[in-house]
């Protein structure tokens, strides 16, 4: 039987070791935690449990998959529920918007609070669904870099309406054209930052992004998020994947110019194939050393990070649900603080997310577990120290200011991830959430593609390669690998 190693069990990793373990691959996991899911991870506080990386779940139908692949009913290891309420969004001024998941209630009721014409709130939605379905085939669901995939009708049709995908202008630009409500137009610019992008300067096909939210939902793993991540790692447990914790890996071994194998701190490994989860980035710097690097993918610009602030808050607040955003007031200063000054705005739009909302014992009775996270540059020696100190006091004066409360009295404990504990925890070069930004036009092109063009049997999956960041992303990764491996 062929052999294959993959090198960390962050999601893309055990999604891939499912999709190699499935076509006859043997399969071991080399993970440098102690834990399976790196970003996708958990902790408990004093009472407290907090998902500690991604609280958004979208297109739950690409982890059943895994399940349905080996014929397990996806309900016996994973369950969820869809959201009636996306996300509730406040801005300093007293306004308050709840946007649903149905789409026809999502217009009638933004229309009616932003001054919009339900017409231009239709038109924008179904445009952003046609960019989706002629793109999908093409960015998400292949890999960009083999000849195949230009040769496909989906691709010859997306090439030929490209004048309709809007890559040539920003997505703030799409989004100022189509909507008066200022308000409406930070709405759905914040959607840039579910890559990690800046919605001034990244591409206005990113208006499908939320056309994924409102077409497939968004939804709540039982037990949290990190049951994502949990469930696939039982589910490969199961199946016979291996996964070695504790063990890092510090070389892919390349003979001939084939990948032949992996050494880790603890031992050497053969294989017949080789797959990378960890950071593309770090990938070559640290694995690859002796190897020609892809000096232009590997120099693209990171995308944001994160500062967060886990904490227990002794109190409910009913008008407050498990998504909650508190917009900035001057959103394009914002980005610019981030990308260009790479700092912290000092009036940050935050996010909170509180799971205690739809799993209640994540917090004492009386109490939520509030995530609060603002975007924030990438670690590039910032003094990490000074600029938590700061962010934290114009978190909580935003908060006290929207919501009318006194914050610091009900914080009961708290735990702090920065990018270079984003870094630490699971190798991602300079914290970045989602590897490279998509702030150009040409990013998606330059993301790494999902094998190496130089050395045979060498393969790449997870957030930093093509098609991107995110879960849904990283599992299609996973599935693109699973695509190019040689079958037995
Ligand atoms: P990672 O999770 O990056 O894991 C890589 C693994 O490789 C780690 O376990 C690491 O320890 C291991 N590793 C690294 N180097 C080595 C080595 N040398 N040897 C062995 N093992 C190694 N996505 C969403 O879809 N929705 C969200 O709401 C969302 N919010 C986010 C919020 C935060 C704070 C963060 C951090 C991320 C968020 N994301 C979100 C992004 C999402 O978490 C990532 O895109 C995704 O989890 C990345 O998965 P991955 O497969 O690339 O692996």
């Amino acid at each position: 039987m062929p052999n294959a190693i993959v090198i960390g069990a962050g999601i893309g990793g055990i999604a891939t070791a499912l999709r190699l373990k499935k076509i006859g691959y043997e399969v071991t996991v080399l993970e440098a935690n102690s834990y399976p899911g790196g970003k996708l991870h958990t902790k408990d506080v004093n009472g407290y449990r907090f998902d500690l990386g991604p609280s958004l779940f979208t297109m739950p139908h690409l982890v059943d998959e895994l399940f349905q692949l080996f014929e397990v009913e996806p309900q016996s290891f994973f369950q969820y529920s869809k959201k009636n309420v996306i996300c509730n969004y406040f801005w300093e001024d007293g306004t308050t918007f709840s946007a649903n998941g149905n789409s026809d209630v999502f217009i009638k009721e933004a229309a009616k609070t932003f001054g919009e014409s339900e017409t231009h709130l239709k038109d924008y939605i179904t445009g952003n669904a046609k960019k989706y379905d002629l793109t999908a085939a093409l960015f998400l669901e292949k890999s960009l870099h083999k000849v195949n995939t230009y040769l496909s009708s989906d691709t010859v049709k997306a090439i030929l309406q490209i004048g309709k995908l809007d890559v040539d202008t920003t997505l703030n630009t799409i989004n100022e054209k189509t909507f008066q409500s200022r308000k409406l137009v930070q709405l759905f610019n914040r959607f840039a930052t579910y890559n990690g992008s800046s919605p001034y300067q990244t591409p206005g096909i990113m208006s499908m992004i939320p056309h994924l939210e409102m077409h497939y939902g968004t939804f709540f793993p039982k037990g949290g998020m990190v049951q994502i991540s949990k469930s696939l790692y039982e589910l490969a447990v199961r199946q016979g994947v291996i996964f070695k914790f504790n063990e890092r890996v510090q070389h892919i071994k390349v003979e001939d110019k084939k990948a032949v194998g992996a050494v880790s701190d603890k031992r050497d490994y053969m294989a017949d194939i080789t797959v990378s989860n960890m950071d593309i980035f770090p990938t070559y710097k640290n694995l690859l050393q002796d190897q020609p690097h892809p000096t232009k993918v590997l120099e693209q610009e990171r995308s944001s990070s994160a500062l967060i602030f886990y904490w227990g808050i002794s109190r409910e607040f009913p008008e407050l649900d498990l998504h909650n955003i508190l917009f900035s007031e001057n959103y394009k200063e914002e980005f610019s603080a981030i990308f260009n000054d790479r700092t912290i705005y000092n009036d940050p739009t935050i996010y909170i997310n509180i799971t205690s909302k739809e799993e209640h014992g994540d917090a004492p009775a009386g109490h939520e577990n509030w995530f609060v996270m603002i975007n924030v540059p990438g670690n590039y020696g910032q003094d990490w120290e000074q600029l938590k100190t700061a962010a934290r006091e114009w978190i909580i004066s935003k908060i006290n200011s929207v919501l009318g409360v006194d914050l610091e009295g009900l914080i009961t404990t708290e735990h702090i991830l920065d990018p270079i504990g984003i870094e630490r925890d699971t190798s991602s070069y300079r914290g970045a959430l989602y590897g490279a930004a998509s702030n150009s036009k040409f990013a998606a092109f330059l993301r790494h593609p999902n094998f190496s063009n130089s050395i045979k049997n060498l393969y790449f999956c997870g957030g930093s390669v093509h098609p991107g960041g995110g879960i849904p992303l990283c599992l299609l990764s996973a599935k693109i690998v699973g695509d190019l491996v040689p079958k037995f």
